[in-house]
């Protein structure tokens, strides 16, 4: 079993380089492998972070694979606001789902500007420094909770639909016929078949495989390619472009670091690990679930985050990530330090 850490250490910065210190205490305590931070706060770099995380990192021998948020929450970009994500039927968007898209300022991935923009920082990150790999995080276009009501009507996606649809915008019918009604965990969702929509989903994925291609060929040879992908593959992962199991096969990516939060163990192991394991098929190796100790699906205690560890290790799971550093406590790292013996 390998064991990796994700972790948001620009809180750090103030307390200066005793925070990273102690965060690598408590890593080499749990037996960690791989460590992951987000050197970013909704992407302003804090490059100052990178010398003592490495420092610590090589004199405990622990990996560092640096996180990259790719399109969404790039706030501190103003500049553009055409250049995210449009709604272009807000009515058919529920009421609770409305703020979304503003809130989030989803940077579009269907600009070359937002492309560049996160190749960029990528390149940055893997020429300058020595990290053991670089994982990339909302490699996707924006949730498909909204683009499945409204696929997105910016310029650049009404660009593109023109060639591969020959018009620039879906019409309802399109994107809601025929539309079958489902619920899960007591939402309401709407399930789509159109051919139309395969072609748009199929661009999605296009344009984000290729933005994977290229951050590929800007890593040096021995770093890893890593992506956190939506745990649940087809619903979420190929609506979005993220075509993750397609890219483990072509090995595009040495790792798919699946984001499978959930504090129902029956909906962890059912719906998140046996679905990978199967997905994935020969190429499980390349498989890693993130396991949700304290994320946006809740907090696990520590035997309910064990008991998931050792069902995706049952499963066939080499590598184990916790999400994230902040909610570790101490019956945590010790009962990780035991699991890794
Ligand atoms: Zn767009």
């Amino acid at each position: 079993m390998k064991l990796g850490i994700i972790d948001y250490p620009t809180g750090k910065i103030g307390e200066g380089k005793a925070g990273v210190e102690e965060t690598f205490e408590k890593l080499s305590r749990a037996k960690v492998d791989i460590y992951t931070p987000f050197f970013f706060e909704r992407n302003k770099p804090y490059w100052e972070l990178i010398e003592p995380v490495m420092k610590q990192a090589r004199k405990r021998g622990i990996a560092v694979h640096a996180s990259v948020e790719c399109f969404c929450r790039w706030e501190h970009v103003g500049d553009a606001p055409e250049r995210n994500y449009q709604l272009g039927t807000p009515e058919l968007i529920p009421e609770r789902l409305k703020q979304l898209p503003e809130k989030e300022s989803w940077r579009c991935p269907s600009w070359p500007e937002n492309q560049d923009e996160v190749l960029r920082l990528i390149k940055r990150l893997a020429n300058d420094y020595d990290f053991d790999g670089i994982n990339l995080d909302f490699i996707r276009f924006c949730n498909s909770e909204i683009l499945r009501r409204s696929p997105c009507v910016c310029a650049a996606c009404r660009k593109a639909r023109l060639q591969y649809l020959g018009k620039e915008v879906l019409t309802h019918d399109e994107i809601l016929m025929p539309a079958f009604r489902a619920e899960m965990n007591g939402n309401e969702y709407l399930t789509f078949k159109s051919e139309k929509m395969y072609k748009e989903i199929q661009y999605r994925n296009k344009v984000i495989t290729g933005v994977v291609r290229k951050a590929r060929k800007l890593l040096k040879k021995d770093q890893a390619l890593t992506v956190d992908g939506r745990a649940n593959y087809f619903r979420d992962a190929i609506f979005e472009g993220q075509d993750w199991a397609e890219w483990a096969k072509e090995g595009l990516v040495d790792m798919v670091r699946a984001m499978s939060y959930s504090t129902s163990f029956e909906y962890f192991s059912k719906a998140y690990v046996d679905e990978h394991v199967k997905i994935m098929g020969n190429n499980r190796a390349r498989l890693c679930e993130i396991i949700g100790k304290g994320s946006s699906a809740g907090k696990l205690s520590t035997a309910e985050m064990i008991r998931q560890i050792e069902y995706a290790l049952a499963a066939g799971v080499e590598t184990i990530y916790i999400f994230a550093m902040g909610s570790l406590e101490e019956s945590d790292i010790d009962a990780l330090s035991e699991i890794k013996r």
